[in-house]
């Protein structure tokens, strides 16, 4: 009996996410201003989801007309969720939806880049981080742990009054995050964006995948929370990687405006000295930026700048 409203609780939430794989995305993303709003809504469901539900429709329809079809079936059924399987494995994948791998050209065309920074905030290692970027006057956006943030909001504040963006990264940054289902990646982002939105004052509008992994069931639930993933054009490995030049030599190869670069200071490999990678690497990592002509911004101003020139353009 006790269980009564908590299961109507979820047959509601679960209802709603399956009816955002119906409805017209447009009707799913949340009320926001042209302004509010920086990344075109592409939502319509990917080629692969598309040919998945197909696939799925013959196998289980064909054998009850042609018995001796059962084998096809089953192989076309393996094939295909192995296919699903890949795609979520590769973070840069546009497979199963809509996925930021650069900044749109209107900002490449100014010279722009993005440097993303994951699973902090890290009193250890925040502050900083958030020195070097002020010493280069560079502007970043910090993809935290919302777990994480809730115990160090002063930090959370800091990054904010020294110019630079707050986003989604997950609750927990759990290690089976892309075995989740829509209730498990609901639970994960909507508790996230709930508490960003106290800490910072706004609910944010990129996300990105803990490690970059996820399935087909993702990105429905980014549709409803109105989120956009967001992954990189290049990164350093530097949760792994103890040496700061090869983490450099990643992140500068083939350098070029509109790149979205990722770091961490969050989990942050050690060098021989014990020191983050991350704080020897952004030294020389901005200097490159600015001999060449780079400079970072945030995600928002990045894509807002692009959608308001959109209609001039
Ligand atoms: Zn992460």
């Amino acid at each position: 009996m006790s269980q009564g409203p908590v299961w109507r609780k979820r047959r509601r939430v679960h209802g709603k996410i399956r009816a955002s794989f119906r409805r017209p995305v447009t009707a799913a993303l949340p009320s926001t201003t042209a302004a509010d709003t920086p990344v075109p809504a592409d939502t319509r469901w990917s080629p692969l989801l598309r040919v998945t539900v197909v696939v799925h429709l013959l196998a289980f329809s064909l054998p009850w007309f042609w018995a001796g079809s059962w084998r096809w079936a089953l192989a076309a059924l393996i094939a295909n969720h192995v296919l699903l399987a890949a795609a979520g494995l590769w973070p840069r994948a546009r497979l199963l939806g809509p996925n930021i791998t650069r900044l749109p050209a209107a900002a490449a065309a100014r010279g722009e880049v993005a440097l993303t920074i994951d699973d902090g905030p890290d009193p250890a290692v925040t502050p900083a981080v958030l020195d070097l970027l002020d010493r280069h006057g560079a502007r970043a956006t910090f993809f935290v742990i919302a777990e994480r943030a809730a115990r160090h909001p002063a930090l959370v504040a800091e990054i904010l009054a020294r110019g630079h963006s707050v986003q989604n990264h997950s609750f927990h940054h759990r290690h089976n995050f892309s075995l989740l289902g829509p209730r498990g990646f609901h639970r994960e982002l909507e508790r996230a964006q709930s508490q960003l939105r106290a800490l910072t004052g706004e609910r944010p509008r990129f996300f990105r995948a803990p490690a970059g992994l996820r399935n087909p069931f993702l990105q429905p639930v980014l549709q409803r929370h109105g989120l956009q993933l967001t992954s990189w054009t290049r990164r350093g490995f530097d949760t792994r990687e103890s040496d700061p030049q090869r983490v450099l030599a990643r992140l500068t190869r083939d350098l070029a405006a509109g790149d979205i670069l990722l770091l961490h200071d969050g989990h942050a490999a050690r060098g021989s000295g014990g020191e983050p990678v991350v704080l020897a690497v952004l030294p020389p990592l901005l200097q490159r930026l600015n001999d060449t002509g780079l400079h970072s911004v945030t995600l928002p101003t990045a894509f807002a700048e692009a959608t308001a020139r959109t209609p001039n353009a």
